[in-house]
């Protein structure tokens, strides 16, 4: 079944043509027209209230359809999560930096959006992966200390914001002391960088921003000094720009997927992706962004625990489909690329392919390329987004060499 998704204009979003969710849109939505001034952000696929998909041959909300016809979802489901589709499937298009942020864990998320009900409208946790479709990057989780001890020794601009005892503690840290564990010292560290006079940190940024202007390549590399330039020139004076010296810095490959747990500080900040996570939109914001933000309720949930990022190694399930498994049972995504292998590269054939049956039902997207349905002799291409009932078994014909397609179900 045809789905007709909703699109987000976010202010980071890539602009008009450049952005591949204005492209899948307009290749499948004849109303469409592309705004050269927008900002085309994410595509969202799913029954979150902010952004619902419809039927397109029913005309019918996806969440109505699935309250009238449970089944759908799979008796699995059904159990573990009730009448809802557990999932939110997005694809994002990234121009400048995403908000520092941060998930709340489920408990948590109940909490702030009984106290709060206005700021936090969500009531579920929002664990989240990302798989790269173009060359990708990001920010996430805390850098193991000694990397972050060197910049604070290194950059003292760096430790103007932090404070000099804080740093000074971080770097004398002692792993036997419960009061004086790194963690407990970075949480000090951190505190007072997101804490610290707007003015102070505006005049520190520019002053880095000059003297790394006069150092050499290698001390540049060092200082991501690249990086720095594209974030402050987005987000000027913002206290987001330090950031990158605390937390970890990732760039994926296309087909590469990065796991975000509970509580994990992270900021995506170009490329494009498809994400999925837990259906909500739960989040605290502690900076690269115009929006409020909520430095208090962020350093309550932060984890100060430092660690490599988690990436997802996807599993084969035959030559051209591979599964990207969380380790949570909301959700999981397969990649799908027929043909994969150039050899079987063919003029004129088209290919025969079975999308397996899944226990969940599944929102199934074309990125390249295109299918026809062998039951329904339906033809989908670049941009289609379909919803497909569990268990059931899919035969396709491949129209164009490779044809790209991600997949999203439950993990059930
Ligand atoms: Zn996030």
């Amino acid at each position: 079944m045809e789905l007709k998704c909703t699109v987000q204009t976010y202010a980071w979003g890539k602009c008009g043509e450049k952005s591949i969710i204005a492209k899948l849109k307009q290749s499948t939505d004849a109303d469409f027209v592309i705004d050269k001034e927008k900002t085309y952000a994410e595509l969202w696929m799913g029954t979150h209230e902010n952004g619902p998909s419809y039927l397109k041959d029913k005309d019918m909300p996806l969440q109505t359809y699935i309250q009238e016809n449970p089944d759908v979802l799979g008796s699995d489901v059904v159990q573990t999560f009730g009448t809802n589709l557990p999932f939110l499937f997005k694809v994002l298009s990234i121009n400048k930096a995403l908000s520092i942020q941060v998930h709340p864990n489920k408990e948590k998320a109940e909490e702030l959006h009984q106290l709060y009900p206005d700021v936090y409208k969500d009531s579920n946790h929002k664990p989240e992966m990302a798989i790269a479709v173009s060359s990708f990057e990001a920010l996430c989780g805390f850098r193991p200390v000694e990397e972050i001890k060197e910049y604070l020794e290194y950059i003292p601009e760096l430790c103007a914001v932090v404070g000099k005892e804080n740093a000074e503690n971080l770097s004398s840290a002692n792993l036997s002391k419960a009061n004086s564990t790194p963690s407990h010292h970075l949480q000090q560290c951190f505190y007072s960088l997101m804490d610290c006079d707007p003015g102070k940190v505006a005049k520190q940024l520019q002053k880095l921003i000059v003297r790394l202007q006069k150092t050499d390549s290698h001390h540049k590399q060092w200082a991501h000094a690249d990086l720095l330039n594209r974030l402050h020139s987005d987000y000027p004076g913002d206290v987001g720009c330090f950031t990158i010296y605390l937390f970890n810095y990732v760039s994926l490959m296309p087909g590469q997927a990065m796991y975000i747990g509970p509580n994990v500080p992270h900021a995506y900040i170009s490329g494009d992706c498809v994400e999925c996570m837990a259906c909500s939109d739960n989040v605290i914001r502690a900076g690269l962004t115009p929006k409020p933000k909520d430095v208090k309720t962020l350093i309550e949930v932060l984890s100060f625990e430092q660690s490599s990022v988690e990436m997802i190694n996807p599993s084969w399930e035959d030559n051209h489909t591979q599964v990207f498994r969380p380790p949570v049972s909301e959700f999981a995504v397969a990649r799908i690329c027929v043909p994969n292998n150039s050899l079987e590269l063919s003029h004129d054939i088209s290919q025969a392919y079975t999308l397996r049956p899944r226990n969940s039902a599944s929102i199934l997207l074309i990125i390249h390329g295109g299918i026809k349905t062998k039951t329904s002799n339906k033809i989908f291409s670049e941009g289609n987004v379909l919803f497909i009932p569990a268990n059931n078994e899919v035969d396709i014909d491949i129209l164009s060499n490779p044809t790209l397609m991600f997949q999203a179900f439950s993990n059930v």
